[in-house]
């Protein structure tokens, strides 16, 4: 299952990151997957939440957008879209592309709660 593998890496990223802004909490998260990697969201939400647990990112949203890969074509240098089935160039019919984007999942924001947003403005004891 390699969703499990790739939400551990997400949820070290997201603490390093929540570290860094000292944040108390991490509310939501949104990555790109490309399309190559063949990530199932569902699958990676779960994974999200089972290896944040206990941690900062715990509860956190998890918002997974596929982006469509970019391959070029090594045979006649085409720039076009291929796809997990379908990776074959529209060219030339070469199955040999260099995939240059849409590998991978990548996080695109992060939304934390820092000690700040919390307010400095105290409004009374709770
Ligand atoms: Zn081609």
């Amino acid at each position: 299952m390699h969703e499990f593998s790739i939400a551990i890496q997400l949820v070290e990223h997201v603490l390093a990151l929540a570290a860094e802004n000292r944040a108390t909490r991490v509310c939501r998260v949104v990555v790109e997957a490309g399309s190559l990697q063949a990530v199932v969201p569902d699958a990676l939400q779960l994974a999200f939440e089972a290896a944040a647990k206990g941690t900062l990112a715990e509860g956190a949203e998890l918002d997974v957008r596929e982006v469509a890969a970019d391959a070029v074509c090594r045979r006649c240098q085409r720039c076009y879209q291929p796809s997990v089935t379908d990776y074959q160039c529209p060219g030339c019919g070469a199955a040999d592309p260099k995939i240059v984007a849409g590998r991978g999942v990548v996080i695109r924001t992060v939304d934390l709660v820092t000690a700040d947003d919390a307010g400095e403005t105290q409004e009374g004891a709770r």
